[in-house]
Parts: C-alpha cells; structure tokens; sequence
C-alpha cells in the first residue's frame, strides 16, 4: 500500500538524526521524547500483531501506534480516546452496557476482502518482527 503523501514520520526518519546533531543542546527533553514517538509510530519499534481472515486466508500486520498527542498519525485516535474517556464520566443510563475496554487487538476489523472474521495470529513484542511475515500484507495502525 502506497501512502499519498508525505508524512512527518517520513521527514524524521529521513532528517531527525540530523536535526538533533544540528540542534543539539538546544532541544528540550519533551521535544526528544516527541520526535522518538513519532519516528517509532506504527513501526516493528513498538510491536504489533498478525491477523488472518478465516474465510479467505487474507494477513495484515498491525504496527502499534504511539498515542503521543503531538503525533499527526495518532491526534485522531487520542481525540477518539478522549471523548470515550469524557462519555464514561457521564451517568450510566440503566440501560447502557459498560464501554468496552478490551484491548484494540481483540477484535481487529473485518476482512477487506471478504469482510470475514480476522482473528489474531500473533503478537509480537516491541523491537521484534512477526515471525513470518505473510506475503501481500498491509500495514495499518490499530485504531485506539
Ligand atoms: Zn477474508
Ligand atoms: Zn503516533
């Protein structure tokens, strides 16, 4: 899967070991501690899983994303977040079940070909590959 454009995850793994040799000293901590989270978003740096589709076999690799606020990649699922956070400070109403605080890999989405249960294959840990990478996968970060 090709990405349209440009990304500032892209810029930093091209440029970021420059910019902090060039802005060295001059970077805050919180600055470092924001352009390492963005370089790892939804890389094999912070682990992921594999799923496979029951019906038609299809795998798709799911890198975890970093949740940092500042990165472009996760600022749609951290809002996400939030608002699910603020919703659950709300009275319950009888009859609302409790929100769901599963993990984002109990339930990966749906097949994209055939709309099939995925069901997860394998976890891997930060820092590691999947075991066997399967053939034509996608890349997607998990939504949280
Ligand atoms: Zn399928
Ligand atoms: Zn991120």
């Amino acid at each position: 899967m090709r990405r349209s454009s440009l990304e500032l995850s892209d810029i930093l793994h091209a440029q970021g070991a420059a910019y902090r040799q060039a802005h060295a000293g001059r970077l805050s901590l919180g600055q470092l501690k924001v352009m390492a989270a963005i370089e790892q978003c939804r890389t094999a740096a912070l682990g992921g899983h594999v799923a496979a589709c029951h019906d038609c076999g299809h795998t798709r690799i799911a890198y975890n994303s970093c949740r940092n606020r500042h990165c472009p990649g996760c600022q749609g699922a951290a809002a996400h977040a939030w608002l699910a956070a603020r919703q659950a400070d709300l009275l319950p109403r009888p009859d609302e079940k409790p929100p769901n605080s599963e993990p984002p890999f109990a339930s990966p989405p749906p097949c994209p070909h055939c709309g099939g249960i995925m069901a997860v294959i394998e976890t891997f840990l930060p820092g590691t590959q999947p075991r066997a990478p399967p053939s034509g996968h996608v890349i997607v970060a998990i939504a949280s």
